[in-house]
């Protein structure tokens, strides 16, 4: 089978599966969601991924149909479902909260919807029996839910969810109350049935870990806008706006000024610094340069080294590490540069090389930074202060 026949290119109804297209939502003055357009190819997962109050739920429950926009519709293969109640949209849902019904044992909860659509007994059992396989839950079939972890119970409504075979899958932080390491499994649990049944998903998240690991596409929210729309590398490695470079990842973000010819002055750093992606800034432009923990370079600088004490073009900096963290399969340094302290992940060995107070080079690659125009300040620090 060829690609074009997968995906006909004139087909916009398969480019396009979902669609949310200049939909928003006010209560009285308050803007939860500006007017915003967003479309799902069939198959896809798209997590929204923001800081509380962005407008995340909204977006879902509006996709849903139990929030009804103030403008715009929301199309399923062409077909317009603003009108229709929830249960007309053949939509699957799994929320934060164990949404089981606590007087039905695990297999009647995921029969339920099998029976209210009046399929047969013999058709829902064949159903039951793929599903539990599917989530590998076979043992826990005729358990009630107080008999079931917190990831067993998700998992059931993940099964519950699937069992009308929908044409979407909305997904409300169904890991937010989870603890870490079953968090972590029923993350790739949740990719892997999704990538199986093929159900395009929505996935609403403020854990930006979660949403780089789990997603096709990632849309970054901000305030009831989209702050950037792309691939979970797109995002971490091109973000679009300083907000998106501080919220996705760690970062080490720095106040420089363009100096023209792709080189630029960090504030508290003695000497220019070679930054390929600075070049088409003017000289005097303000700017923020990001630079990822893991594009730090460390060496030990020797004593007679030490006169070293100002980056250069070829992008090396003095600094002296002041804190380190072991994280597991990473170490996280922090070397004082100037009056920048910058974080360096380093594997474990890289990292026994340099105990705190040791005086280091920091080697950066010119293609290393991302630089972006800097956003007024007070802007991108009130937002993130509500994460
Ligand atoms: P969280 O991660 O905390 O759930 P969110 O990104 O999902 O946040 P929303 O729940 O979509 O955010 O809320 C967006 C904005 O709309 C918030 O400022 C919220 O207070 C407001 N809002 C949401 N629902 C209502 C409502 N029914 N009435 C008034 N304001 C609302």
């Amino acid at each position: 089978m060829t690609d074009s026949v997968l995906f006909p290119v004139a087909d916009h109804s398969v480019a396009d599966y979902l669609v949310a297209e200049s939909v928003s939502k006010s209560y009285g003055a308050t803007h939860a969601l500006n007017p915003l357009s967003l479309s799902l190819q069939k198959g896809e997962l798209v997590t929204l991924l923001g800081p509380s109050g962005c407008g995340k739920t909204t977006l879902l429950r509006i996709v849903a149909g139990f929030t009804a926009p103030s403008t715009g519709r929301v199309l399923l293969g062409g077909r317009d479902l603003t009108p229709l109640p929830p249960a007309k949209r053949r939509m699957g849902m799994v929320f934060q909260a164990y949404s089981l019904f606590p007087n039905l044992s695990a297999e009647d909860n995921v029969r339920f919807g099998l029976t209210v659509r009046g399929v047969s007994r013999a058709e829902s059992e064949k159903k039951l029996k793929e599903l539990f396989a599917l989530i590998g839950l076979e043992e826990a079939r005729k358990r009630y839910p107080h008999q079931l972890s917190g990831g067993q119970q998700q998992r059931i409504a993940l099964a519950r969810a699937l069992a009308i075979e929908p044409q979407v899958l909305l997904l409300d932080e169904p890991l937010s109350a989870l603890d870490a390491q079953v968090r972590l499994n029923l993350r790739d649990e949740i990719r892997r049935v999704q990538r199986e049944t093929g159900t395009t998903t929505l996935f609403v998240t403020h854990d930006q870990e979660e949403a780089l690991a789990i997603s096709d596409r990632v849309v970054v929210m901000q305030q009831g806008r989209v702050a950037q729309l792309g691939t979970p590398e797109d995002i971490y490695r091109r973000p679009a706006s300083p907000f998106v470079a501080e919220f996705v990842g760690t970062a080490n973000g720095l106040d420089a000024v363009a100096l023209g010819g792709g080189m630029v002055e960090v504030a508290g750093w003695n000497a220019p610094l070679a930054v390929e992606g600075a070049r088409p800034f003017a000289r005097g432009e303000k700017l923020r340069l990001y630079l990822r923990p893991e594009e730090l370079r460390l060496s030990e600088l020797r004593p007679n080294e030490l006169r070293l004490s100002e980056s250069g073009p070829e992008g090396d900096l003095s600094g002296q590490v002041t804190d380190r963290r072991f994280l597991g399969s990473i170490t996280r340094l922090s070397v004082q540069v100037g009056n920048s302290t910058l974080v360096a992940d380093l594997q474990g060995n890289e990292a026994a090389a340099h105990p705190v107070g040791q005086q280091v080079r920091v080697s950066l690659s010119p293609l290393a930074a991302h630089v972006l125009r800097a956003a007024p300040v007070a802007e991108t620090q009130a937002e993130l202060a509500h994460v």
